[in-house]
């Protein structure tokens, strides 16, 4: 089994400083969360972008810039931009929440499949699939397909055979969002057997299903994916102090399985980027 690359994800769109007050909201917190992150065994770095005042989901190019250009100065970890734009509407919502593929981070998010979205609709089009994927490819940035359901991995898997999809596919199984797929073993173990020969898959639990997912991952053979986009709980009823904390107790199982940790340079390898 190779290495297990261990990604942070860690402010998403969702949590508040009223919900969990180590939420980060402005660029130098996002930073400064990631490279802690990477101290404490992250490979990748998975980013959204806050209002810096109101904590408000945001999508402006200059504070992903900012962002970016933070942890690029003190650490080699891989950065992952959304395109999710669960907050821009309008006529151009496609070319708008692809505008982070320009800043060329090693990898950008790339959402096939539609859903309802706890509360909202998460929609993504066919043609967004398609579009973002040849953005991607063009900037020479590797996209993760984050899968939600099973037919989204058919519809990543149509991608891959149009020739969209560099190899190796990587993948980000998605487990627990209402309504998507319900994050039990068995589920798991279904998406698993869903994807393509060759396939890089990493998964992430919501909320309390967070270890338990992350613990079949490494024993099945994934990467895992932690942080505050996913879930603001060390441990039930107790407050996870920083994302760094969640990659630390990710560490611990990984070693405990008998398994490795992926550098940032061992995480470029697995998934074929330059
Ligand atoms: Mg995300």
């Amino acid at each position: 089994m190779s290495k297990v690359i261990i990604t942070v994800a860690v402010t998403g769109s969702r949590p508040t400083k009223a919900m969990n007050p180590a939420t980060p909201y402005t660029p130098a917190e996002i930073a400064d969360a990631a490279v802690e992150a990477h101290a404490a065994g992250a490979a990748i770095a998975h980013i959204h972008v806050r209002d810096p005042e109101t904590g408000a989901p945001d999508s402006r190019l200059a504070l992903f810039a900012e962002v970016l250009d933070r942890i690029r100065s003190r650490c080699d970890m891989l950065v992952n931009l959304t395109t999710s734009g669960l907050n821009i509407t309008g006529d151009d919502v496609i070319a708008r929440r692809l505008e982070p593929v320009s800043l060329r981070p090693e990898l950008c998010s790339l959402d096939v499949g539609s859903l309802n979205f706890r509360d909202r609709l998460f929609a993504n089009p066919p043609e967004f699939g398609v579009e973002a994927a040849r953005r991607m490819a063009t900037a020479g940035v590797k996209p993760e397909l984050e899968v939600f359901d099973v037919g989204h991995i058919d519809q990543a898997n149509d991608l891959i055979a149009q020739g969209l999809i560099a190899a190796p596919p990587w993948f980000q199984l998605c487990m627990g969002v209402n309504w998507g797929i319900a994050a039990t073993p068995e589920n798991l173990l279904f998406m698993r057997s869903k994807l393509p020969p060759g396939a890089q898959w990493s998964v992430l639990g919501v909320g309390r299903s967070q270890l338990a997912m992350i613990t079949l991952g490494v024993l099945l053979g994934g990467h895992v994916r932690v942080g505050f986009e996913d879930n603001l709980y060390l441990r039930r009823g107790v407050l996870a102090r920083s994302n760094a904390e969640f990659v630390e107790q990710a560490v611990g199982i990984v070693h405990m399985l008998q398994r490795e940790v992926a550098t940032p340079a061992e995480a470029r390898a697995i998934l074929g980027i330059g």
